[in-house]
C-alpha cells in the first residue's frame, strides 16, 4: 500500500484519478483505519488530505462560513463565532466519538464514509450547507443531501474530493439544533438523528424551515413535509404535532440491535419536536 501526503488539492485529485486500483482519501482516519484493520477494505493508495492548507481552514465567506473538509471536530468547537452562529452544526460534529476521536474526525469523513447514521450530516442538511467537490473536471457545489445515495454509496466520481462545506449566511431570527438518540450515554451510533433549522419573521411566525433525519432510511433525509408543518405557524403545540407526524411518515428504517422499526419511527417524531423547540428558542434569541 502506498501513502501520499500532497500539499495541494490538484495533486490530491491527480493521485486519486491516476491510481487504477482502490484509492482512498485519508482525513482523520477514524472510520477508514478501522475498516482497513478489519479487512473491510484494502486500498492500494491512501491520499492524506490533512497537509492541504485550504482544507484545514475555517473562514468567513459570503456572510457565512467555509469549513475545510479536513477541519477536525475539536477545531470546530474552538471557533467561537461559528459555534455561536451555527450552534446545531457544531454540536452535531462534537457528538462524534470521544475527545480522542474529536481531535481527528472531520465532517468531510463523516459525510464520505457513507453512513446513514452520521451525526454531522443531518445538521449540515438542515443548515442548507453545500459541499464543494473538486475533481478532474473542476469544482462543483452540491447540496449536502445530494452527496450520499445509499450506505457506502456517494454521488462522487472517481478522484473527486469534498474540499469544503459552505454554511450560508444565517438570516436574522434563525436557529438550528441537532439531537440524536443512542442506546448508551456516549460512544454509540445514532438510532435516530434529527437536525432542524428555522427562521421567524418579526411577529414570531416561522417563515422558513429545514428538517433532516438520520438513521431512519438508507441515506440522511431532507424532509420537506416536516418543514411545511412548521412554516406559517408559531411553532406551537399543533405545529409540533404535525411535525412529529411528518417526521414519522418519512421514516423507512431498518430493524437492528439498536432499535426496531417502530421504535425508530416513534423516536424520530419525538426528536423532531425537541430539536424544533431548541431551534425556536435559538431563533428567538439570535
Ligand atoms: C470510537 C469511535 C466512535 C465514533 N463515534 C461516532 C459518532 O458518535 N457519530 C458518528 O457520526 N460517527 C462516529 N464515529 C465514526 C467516525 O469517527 C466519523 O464518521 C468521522 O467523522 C469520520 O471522519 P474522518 O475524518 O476520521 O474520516 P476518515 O476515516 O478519514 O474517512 C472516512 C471515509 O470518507 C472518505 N473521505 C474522508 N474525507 C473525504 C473527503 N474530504 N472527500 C472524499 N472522501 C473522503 C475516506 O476515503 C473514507 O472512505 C466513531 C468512530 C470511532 C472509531
Amino acid at each position: 500500500m502506498r501513502y501520499e501526503a500532497p500539499s495541494t488539492l490538484d495533486q490530491a485529485v491527480a493521485l486519486l484519478v491516476n491510481e487504477p486500483g482502490e484509492a482512498r482519501v485519508l482525513a482523520g482516519g477514524t472510520d477508514l483505519l478501522v475498516q482497513m484493520r478489519t479487512d473491510l477494505i484494502e486500498p492500494v493508495l491512501l491520499v492524506d488530505i490533512k497537509g492541504i492548507a485550504e482544507l484545514r481552514q475555517i473562514r468567513e465567506e459570503a456572510g457565512g462560513f467555509r469549513i475545510g473538509a479536513a477541519v477536525s471536530g475539536a477545531e470546530l468547537k474552538e471557533h467561537p463565532k461559528l459555534k455561536a452562529i451555527w450552534a446545531g452544526v457544531v454540536e452535531a460534529a462534537n457528538l462524534i466519538g470521544s475527545t480522542q476521536i474529536q481531535g481527528r474526525a472531520t465532517m468531510g469523513g463523516n459525510l464520505c464514509n457513507g453512513s446513514p447514521a452520521a451525526d454531522s450530516v443531518p445538521a449540515l442538511i438542515a443548515a442548507g450547507a453545500k459541499a464543494t467537490v473538486v475533481g478532474r473536471k473542476g469544482r462543483r457545489d452540491v447540496p449536502v443531501e445530494d452527496i450520499m445515495l445509499a450506505p457506502r454509496k456517494l454521488s462522487l466520481a472517481k478522484g473527486e474530493v469534498v474540499a469544503s462545506f459552505l454554511l450560508p449566511a444565517k438570516p436574522a431570527r434563525t436557529g438550528d439544533a441537532y439531537l440524536r438518540f443512542i442506546p448508551r450515554t456516549e460512544m454509540d451510533i445514532a438510532v435516530v438523528g434529527c437536525g432542524v433549522c428555522l427562521s421567524l419573521d418579526r411577529k414570531g411566525t416561522c417563515s422558513a424551515a429545514r428538517v433532516s433525519l438520520g438513521a431512519v432510511a438508507a441515506r440522511p433525509l431532507l424532509v420537506a413535509p416536516a418543514a411545511a408543518a412548521l412554516i406559517g405557524s408559531k411553532v406551537d403545540a399543533a405545529a409540533l404535532a404535525k411535525l412529529d407526524a411528518a417526521a414519522r411518515a418519512a421514516c423507512q428504517p431498518i430493524d437492528d440491535k439498536r432499535g426496531t422499526k417502530e421504535y425508530r419511527i416513534k423516536v424520530a417524531g419525538v426528536l423532531a419536536r425537541r430539536a424544533a423547540q431548541i431551534a425556536l428558542e435559538r431563533a428567538r434569541t439570535s
